[in-house]
C-alpha cells in the first residue's frame, strides 16, 4: 500500500498551502471587496470556522497520546487492543470505515473498552486531491458507517489520510462540526517499512504532549507496543486519549 505521504512534513506543507490561500483571499478582498465577500459566502455554506490542525498537545505535562490509524490487518488490530488492555494504557483509534464495516465485532469492542474512535475518512483518499463535495462525503460516510457499527458517537476529530490537508479540507471539516484536525509530531515509521527496532526507537522519540502515529496493520507494530508503553512509563509519562490531550491543550 502506498503511504509515502504519511510523514510529519506532509501536514506542514498543507499548512503552508492553507496560509497562501488565506493570504490570497485577503489580497483579493483589499482589491475587490464585494467580489471577495460574495465568493467567500458561496464557498462557506455555514458560519462554522475552519477546523484547526493540531500536531501535539500542551508541552507542560508528561503525557503522550498513542494513536492507531487504518485497520487493514485485523489480527494486528486484535493484538494491539489486547496489549493496550493488558497494559492498561489509553490510546485513540482512527480506522477507515471500510475496515470497521469488515470487522464490526472487533471495532464495537474497541469502543466498549473505552478507546475513543476518530474520523480517518471512509476509504483513505488524499483529501487534498478531492473537491469540497467529495471531502464532505468522505467525512460524512465514515461517520455514519462507523457510528452505526460502534453504536455511539465518534470523537469529532479528523485525521486526514497521509496527514495531508489544505484550506478546503479545513473548511469542509469545520462546516461538518469538526473543530480539530490531528496530525502528529512523532511518526513511528511503521507504515514506511521500518523494522521492529526502528519502530520502537521512533515511537519513543516523543516528549511532553506528543502524539505518536502508529497503525493497525503493519506486522511489526503489535510486537513492539509493550516496549513503547514501558519506555514512556520508565520516563514518568502517562498515556492520555486524544480528547484528554486536546482538553489539556485548551486549558494550558
Ligand atoms: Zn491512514
Amino acid at each position: 500500500m502506498a503511504r509515502a505521504g504519511a510523514s510529519a512534513g506532509e501536514g506542514v506543507r498543507g499548512w503552508r498551502g492553507a496560509r497562501v490561500v488565506a493570504l490570497a483571499a485577503i489580497a483579493l478582498g483589499a482589491l475587490t471587496p464585494a467580489t471577495a465577500a460574495t465568493s467567500a459566502a458561496a464557498a462557506t455554506p455555514t458560519a462554522a470556522s475552519p477546523a484547526h490542525m493540531v500536531y501535539h498537545g500542551s508541552r507542560d505535562k508528561r503525557v503522550v497520546a498513542l494513536t492507531f490509524d487504518d485497520g487493514w490487518g485485523l489480527s494486528q488490530c486484535r493484538h494491539i487492543l489486547r496489549t493496550l488492555i493488558a497494559e492498561d494504557a489509553k490510546a485513540t483509534f482512527f480506522p477507515n470505515a471500510v475496515y470497521v464495516r469488515n470487522a464490526p465485532h472487533f471495532w464495537r469492542r474497541v469502543a466498549e473498552s473505552g478507546f475513543p474512535i476518530g474520523n480517518h475518512t471512509y476509504d483513505h483518499p488524499d483529501l487534498t486531491g478531492l473537491s469540497a463535495r467529495a471531502v464532505a462525503s468522505q467525512i460524512r460516510r465514515d461517520e455514519t458507517a462507523v457510528e452505526r457499527v460502534i453504536g455511539r458517537p465518534m470523537i469529532k476529530v479528523l485525521r486526514p489520510p497521509y496527514g495531508a490537508w489544505d484550506a478546503t479540507v479545513a473548511r469542509v471539516a469545520g462546516s461538518l462540526g469538526y473543530r480539530t484536525m490531528l496530525d502528529w509530531d512523532v511518526p513511528s515509521g511503521d507504515d514506511q517499512g521500518a523494522s521492529a527496532a526502528g519502530i520502537r526507537r521512533n515511537a519513543l522519540r516523543g516528549g511532553r504532549g506528543s502524539v505518536v502515529l502508529m497503525h493497525c496493520g503493519p506486522s511489526a507494530t503489535p510486537g513492539v507496543l509493550a516496549d513503547v508503553i514501558a519506555g514512556y512509563r520508565a520516563r514518568g509519562f502517562h498515556f492520555v486519549t486524544v480528547p484528554e490531550l486536546l482538553a489539556g491543550r485548551r486549558s494550558g
